[in-house]
């Protein structure tokens, strides 16, 4: 056979299958003029899918003859640099993953579609000469939408791409408003990178960084400075030899895992001033003309941040996100991949931008679950940025007020350097919680009498106050007083919540709804009634309780997009003495100066959880949701409502902090042999019939005695027996989980990566949909 055709493509397709997949050249082309990193459209089955070029080989296990010619060749040259090759190729080892899922869920859906990786110039808008000048007052009442548009491009008068200025909450319509009446005009941006130096480089002057902000900032320059840095030979949490099997050291030595570069832990109250050092090193990475990362947990509630870069800088901020067209999403892509964005802020996925000068990647309050995506290829964002760091020999920086217990041990045994902003830059004292015992003293719609007392003395003082509610809608259950039915979901094993603007019945599980229904389905008693309470009973509760002041209610039902999440925040920071009632929405990113008491209504929520994470989230919630008040020169009080004041936990976090109870918990977990002591996975399968995922289970545990048969340094894992979970039926479907666990992080790979090929095999397979969970975040 003629020699060339010797030469394979090794390609990541995008398919649920478990491997790479060789094809011949495509006709009449050279083998070696191809590198990783080039798209091909190859045949699949009967269609036609874009894949990414991983090698070009001279070995396959298939019979050349069988194989099929790649059809095209889409890119000139790689369009995913190598080192992203690198991390995706890892991320599927580790996850044990398809890779070629791993790839897809990584690019562009439009370079998925073969859509040429070429950058459309596209439109930017600025104010016109008049437009700077002009103010609020010349519009009529109604124009708000204009008068918000001219308020931001009047921040930036250099102008703002299309989709910054999305990003930022304006519309097309509004800016067409400004441009016919002469205040704003639109153009073609150009896209070659700013030449930036010391003088041209800030639109803003920086602040001086205060003494703690100083050595931090220090540090981290000191990396960035001397990138490849710290290069220890020792293994990163987040850094196992998966790609091993247990008999073949040399893949291994073949694909060796890359040096770990210094990840750092900026632990920092709220308001410490974290921001402004990330700020500062962006400043730093600017000047040496290299690119930083930023990841947020959502851009929706983290507008304040982008705003902050895009008003210190004068360069291109590329952001990432949900919220921009596909065309968009492929030119941010590009411009980062190209090297013409120095700043690219995004959400979870972003961490797979490429980029052409990497210098450092932050991790914006890195303890957020919104850095795990917890459906199809399941990672962790944050610890891929960890992966990412060391195979692009760049710093790490990972920033919270309430960090993971994980990054704790990690900068607890000398991986990760930590670096401490002890207090609020404004010298505003942190609030001290208190506990409201309200065993004895009965609830008025979840609030007790002294919260009330408190409440109204603080609005009567001018200020405002944030009450913390776990639960949106009316209430958690309807109820028949006479027989005791409840209207449970028909697809799920929970009761339906009351919504009553408008009025429906809804599934927080699965989403599905019905009407209120009018008498009880059962015995006919026309009168049922709610139990519990969620935050739109609160809400009308307050509003008969306190009448003369304003209740904002924050959640997902009250707050829709990024623009009503806006108008909110507008009417919060108005400052007129005001209740917040919200939920998880209100307690992230954002500081509320006048808010002076915060209330958790339900302080029990996490405390009888069997998660063993349980108490890490509630000490997180307790600590955020309470660094939301007394930023401004009024110390904050914060209550806790509980039925169990003398809960150990609760007592513990309050009396010693986050610090040392973060440290008692690890010690807690060390004995337990608990993660980041001990390492999981969990295999989870969903089923029409109960019987099906649980045989598929049995029949996956009996997989393993065999391998650990065959490999006894795998015997340390061990598999729990399969249990269904505790929310047995949801959305229509059965529910089983199997729990492995391992005090050594290799084994465990090792296993899994023999275990997870074999599951495939398994008849019971083709009626339950399983996948594997690697450090899952959640256990039950
Ligand atoms: P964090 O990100 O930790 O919540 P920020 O960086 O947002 O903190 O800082 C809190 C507030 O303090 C912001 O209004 C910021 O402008 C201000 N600030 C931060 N650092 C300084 C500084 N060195 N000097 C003066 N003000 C500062
Ligand atoms: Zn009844
Ligand atoms: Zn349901």
């Amino acid at each position: 056979m003629d020699p060339q055709s010797q030469q394979f493509l090794q390609i990541a397709v995008p398919s649920p299958l478990r491997r790479r997949f060789d094809y011949l050249p495509p006709h009449g082309s050279h083998p070696d003029t191809f590198t990783p990193g080039q798209r091909f459209l190859v045949p699949f089955g009967s269609r036609k899918l874009v894949g990414v070029l991983l090698n070009v080989h001279s070995h396959t296990d298939i019979d050349p003859s069988k194989l099929k010619h790649a059809l095209s060749c889409l890119d000139e040259e790689a369009v995913i640099p190598a080192p992203l090759i690198e991390l995706c190729c890892w991320a599927s080892r580790y996850y044990h993953h398809p890779v070629g899922e791993v790839f897809a869920n990584a690019i562009p859906s439009l370079m998925r579609q073969g859509e040429p990786a070429e950058s459309k110039k596209h439109w930017s808008w600025k104010p016109t000469e008049a437009g700077v000048i002009v103010t609020a007052a010349s519009f009529k009442k109604n124009a708000r939408r204009q008068i918000e548009a001219l308020e931001i491009l009047q921040q930036h008068p250099n102008g703002l791409a299309l989709p910054m200025l999305k990003t930022l909450g304006v519309k097309t319509m509004p800016l067409e408003a400004l441009a016919k009446k002469g205040y704003a005009e639109k153009y073609l941006r150009d896209t070659t990178p700013e030449k930036l130096n010391s003088q041209t480089l800030f639109k803003e002057s920086p602040l001086l960084l205060n003494e703690y902000q100083q050595p931090a900032v220090h540090a981290v320059i000191k990396a960035l400075d001397h990138a490849p840095a710290g290069t220890e030979p020792h293994e990163a949490k987040t850094k196992p030899e998966t790609d091993s099997t247990p008999n073949s050291s040399k893949t291994q030595s073949k694909n060796p895992t890359p040096s770990l570069s210094t990840t750092f832990l900026l632990n920092g109250v709220t308001g410490s001033g974290k921001t402004e050092v990330y700020l500062h090193l962006a400043a730093h990475c600017l000047q040496q003309n290299k690119q930083v990362l930023i990841l947020v947990p959502e851009i929706g509630l983290t507008s304040q941040t982008i705003s902050r870069f895009q008003s210190r800088f004068n360069c291109y901020v590329a952001a990432l996100h949900s919220g921009l067209s596909e065309r968009e999403r492929l030119e941010h892509w590009l411009m980062a991949q190209k090297g013409d964005a120095p700043i690219i802020i995004g959400t979870r996925s972003a961490i797979f931008t490429p980029l052409a000068r990497p210098g450092l990647i932050i991790i914006d309050e890195e303890h957020d679950l919104s850095y795990c995506q917890q459906d199809g290829f399941r990672y962790s964002a944050r610890d891929l940025a960890i992966v990412r760091g060391s195979i692009e020999k760049i710093p790490v920086l990972l920033g919270s007020a309430t960090p993971s217990f994980e990054s704790i041990a990690n900068a607890n045994n000398g991986r990760y350097q930590q670096l401490q902003l002890q207090n609020r830059v404004s010298d505003g004292k942190l609030p001290q919680p208190k506990l409201v015992d309200i065993r004895s003293n009965p609830l008025k719609e979840g609030l007790n009498s002294a919260s009330l007392h408190a409440i109204k003395a603080h609005l009567d003082n001018n200020n405002q106050v944030l009450i913390f509610v776990n639960r949106r809608g009316y209430a958690p259950v309807i109820i028949c007083h006479h027989c005791g039915w409840t209207h449970q979901c028909q697809f799920c094993d929970s009761a339906m919540t009351v919504h009553q603007s408008p009025p429906h019945m809804l599934c927080h599980h699965c989403a599905s709804t019905r009407a209120i229904p009018k008498q009880c389905p059962k015995c006919d008693q026309p009168k049922l009634q709610t139990m519990g309470f969620g935050t739109e009973k609160l809400e009308d509760f307050l509003n008969q309780e306190f009448d003369q002041y304003e209740i904002i209610r924050v959640d997902r039902d009250s707050v829709k997009g990024k623009t009503g999440w806006d108008k909110k925040l507008k009417q919060i920071h108005r400052g007129e003495p005001a209740i917040l009632l919200g939920t998880q929405m209100l307690t992230k990113g954002h500081h509320f100066p006048n808010v002076t008491l915060v209330i958790i209504a339900d302080g029990d929520s996490g405390l009888f959880s069997v998660d063993f994470r349980a108490p890490e989230r509630l000490a997180q919630l307790i600590v955020q949701v309470s660094g939301r008040a007394g930023r401004g020169s009024t110390p904050g009080e914060v209550l806790i409502q509980t039925h169990q004041p003398d809960h150990p936990l609760l007592h513990s976090l309050l009396s010693q902090g986050y610090g040392p109870f973060a440290q008692q918990s690890l010690d807690e977990r060390r004995d337990a042999q608990l993660p980041p002591y001990g390492y999981m996975a969990i295999l989870r399968a969903q089923a029409q019939y109960k019987n099906q995922c649980m045989e598929f289970l049995t029949q996956a545990f009996e997989l393993i005695s065999p391998i650990q048969h065959q490999y006894p340094t795998l015997q340390s894992v061990q598999i729990l027996e399969p249990t269904l979970a505790p929310m047995e039926k949801r959305a229509g479907r059965y529910r089983a989980q199997s729990l492995l666990l391992c005090p050594t992080r290799k084994p465990l790979h090792q296993l899994l990566s023999q275990w997870i090929p074999a599951l495939e095999s398994i008849k019971e397979g083709n009626r339950v949909r399983w996948h594997l969970e690697v450090d899952p975040i959640e256990i039950v």
